[in-house]
């Protein structure tokens, strides 16, 4: 299985966090912090995260909210913490999406081990984990992009966006399609995120050709 990749980790305790960053990045990951749910989702736009670690109770939200908030947008892997040990809590978490749940005072290496098989469970390796789009590659297992062999960074919204658009090449994929496969059904944003996103992929990849408009249809990835 792919190693390392970004973890988000929203917790408003700095004992904790630092305690969870420091298993986290022995164990070759890269560790963003949040104190606050705000933050948090701000987080998962900037950066490209694999995984989640959400405590329970935040400044400005709880842990269920923001899972749910996180749930509408995306299938990004979530592990709840939380210093509660009541089983409803934990069924709670669970119907809300969250993979996995640690009760506190837990064990930072338990933490880890829970993290690598949430993501086990959650990226399953298959043979077209690749997509190649004229010199364009994307590798799902690393959600890394290259042009010509130079990685490009995208963020994850960049990178299922163009996954989406490669898996059908040639083929126009609409806006309100794009919405719901990328950012799920509930964003609340409308199509004009996804031109955003378009822009962006177009100026990051360096070329402007690759995805085509179609005027009042979508997008289409042409391979040149
Ligand atoms: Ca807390």
């Amino acid at each position: 299985m792919q190693r390392g990749g970004t973890i988000l980790v929203v917790e408003d305790e700095p004992d904790i966090a630092s305690l969870v960053r420091a298993y986290l990045e022995r164990d070759g990951f890269r560790v963003v912090w949040a104190e606050r749910g705000t933050e948090g989702l701000q987080a998962l736009e900037q950066h490209d995260v694999r995984l989640a670690i959400l405590d329970l109770q935040l400044p400005d939200t709880d842990g269920f909210d923001l899972c749910r908030a996180i749930r509408a947008c995306s299938r990004l892997p979530v592990v709840m913490l939380t210093a509660r040990d009541e089983e409803v809590d934990r069924v709670t978490g669970l119907e809300l999406g969250a993979d996995d749940y640690v009760t506190k005072p837990f064990s930072p290496r338990e933490l880890v081990a829970r993290v690598h098989a949430v993501l086990r469970r959650a990226e399953p390796e298959t043979d077209d984990d690749v997509l190649v789009a004229g010199d364009v590659t994307l590798d799902r297992r690393s959600r890394s992009a290259s042009v010509a062999g130079v990685d490009v960074e995208l963020t994850a919204r960049e990178f299922d966006l163009l996954w989406h658009l490669a898996e059908r090449p040639g083929v126009v994929v609409g806006r309100e399609r794009l919405l719901e496969r990328v950012w799920g059904l509930s964003f609340p944003g409308g199509t004009r995120t996804v031109d955003v996103h378009v822009a962006q992929l177009r100026r990051k990849l360096g070329r402007p050709d690759l995805i085509r408009t179609v005027r009042r249809a979508g997008y289409k990835l042409v391979p040149g």
